[in-house]
């Protein structure tokens, strides 16, 4: 049985047709909810049972409080949504605390609200019924993780936001037949000191992070898709990728909206 993983929204800002980062697999669970979400039509939002959160920065949570609204009265069960203990702190904290937003968690009624948070361990794996989900170590500006999807024979990774890490590619060293892995660069060359002070990565920095790569472990098909680029600069960013790639055997893809990745 193949996954499909549906991208609603994949950039580092908004504005034109942009959109920020929101994952759909296999219908109902969301791997971050960002403005992607918004296309969403209220059957396929009732859909969604599961949602994974790579932290709890704005732009890859913020569809979360108003999907709840949109489809929490219409839906028999909580909208279960897992992270990192920072991330769903962060969020009972922040957002559903009676102030920016209801409180979800306890509305209508604490025995069955319209979400339901979990905290998840690094390493661990949960099992669905076509995959295993793990959340995966990342080094950003606050405490963050990328998620590696496994199905009976291939494997995805989403690196979510990450700076440079040795633990996230020790993680990805684990997988099996790694057939796609989806990694942000957010800015150019010239804002590497940026991008490092901010943990993300430029074109130079992904090369340096791809170097930590070990072959052995992807698949044959094995692809890398680009994705957070910042509005202002992807073209950009783009460019200076092939530039450091002219001679590589992988060369990265931009990831856009409505790409859908198989594995
Ligand atoms: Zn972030
Ligand atoms: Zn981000």
């Amino acid at each position: 049985m193949t996954c499909t993983l549906r991208v609603l929204g994949c950039s580092g800002g908004i504005g034109a047709d942009l959109r920020t980062t929101s994952l759909l697999l296999n219908d109902n669970l969301l791997i971050d909810a960002g403005t992607g979400v918004g296309d969403l039509s209220l059957d396929q939002l009732r859909k969604i049972d599961h949602v994974f959160l790579t932290h709890s920065h704005l732009d890859h949570i913020c569809c979360l409080p108003l999907m709840a609204d949109a489809v929490g009265g219409s839906r028999r069960t909580p909208l279960n949504v897992y992270g990192i203990h920072e991330t769903i702190h962060a969020l009972q904290e922040h957002i559903f605390n009676n102030v920016i937003w209801p409180d979800f968690t306890k509305i209508p009624n604490a025995e069955n609200p319209f979400i339901s948070l979990h905290i998840i361990e690094l390493n661990e794996l949960m099992k669905f019924d076509q995959f295993t989900i793990t959340a995966l170590p990342v080094a950003h500006s606050i405490a963050a993780n990328a998620y590696a999807i496994a199905s009976e024979t291939r494997t995805l990774v989403f690196s979510g936001d990450t700076g440079v890490s040795d633990d996230f590619w020790q993680a990805i060293n684990q997988q099996k037949n790694l057939k796609h892995l989806i990694i942000e660069t957010s800015f150019l060359d010239h804002e590497e000191e940026l991008a490092i002070a901010s943990g993300h990565l430029s074109p130079s920095l992904l090369m340096q992070e791809l170097g930590k790569l070990d072959q052995k472990v992807c698949h044959p098909e094995f692809q890398v898709w680009v994705c957070h680029l910042k509005p202002d600069g992807a073209d950009a960013i783009m460019h200076e990728i092939s530039d450091h790639t002219i001679n590589s055997v992988t060369q990265p893809q931009k990831l856009t909206s409505n790409t859908v990745l198989h594995f």
